[in-house]
């Protein structure tokens, strides 16, 4: 894996149920082990409830901030090669293909994840919303 991972792990039988770039990750809060039953909370909270500090390691962990920063490193160096009667763009070549196979993927999937989280956030806000306004349990 090029990318280094945090593993979270169920407290009772120690398997790992997560991995993650980022030492947070979304979720509704809790979780059953598949391993072993047991009901945990798991660390994960969803997307509206984070903090701006937070949101912001969730999209830009400390690993995607060392390859962004060593794409930029490889655009900044082919910006040295470039002439100004090239075909091609040669930094926006690198960036491409650096950015697009390695982060560009994870980008999405982070995407995809906020959207998801915070559809289940809206969903579980009306729910007890609804609940109150019923006074039933
Ligand atoms: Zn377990």
């Amino acid at each position: 894996m090029i990318f280094s991972t945090y593993a979270f792990r169920c407290p009772r039988c120690a398997k790992t149920y997560k991995k993650s770039v980022s030492p947070l990750f979304l979720g509704p809060g809790s979780r059953v082990c598949g391993m072993c039953g047991a009901g945990f909370s798991d660390g994960s909270a969803e997307w509206p409830q984070l903090t701006p500090q937070e949101q912001r390691l969730f999209l830009l962990p400390p690993t995607i901030l060392g390859w962004l920063g060593g794409i930029a490193v490889c655009v900044i160096a082919a910006f040295q090669y470039a002439r100004p009667d090239d075909s091609i763009s040669l930094p926006g070549f690198a960036f491409v293909m650096l950015f697009v196979p390695t982060l560009g993927p994870c980008f999405l999937f982070r995407a995809y994840q906020v959207r998801q989280s915070s559809a289940r956030y809206d969903k579980a806000m009306r729910s007890s919303l609804g609940m109150s306004v019923d006074g039933r349990p």
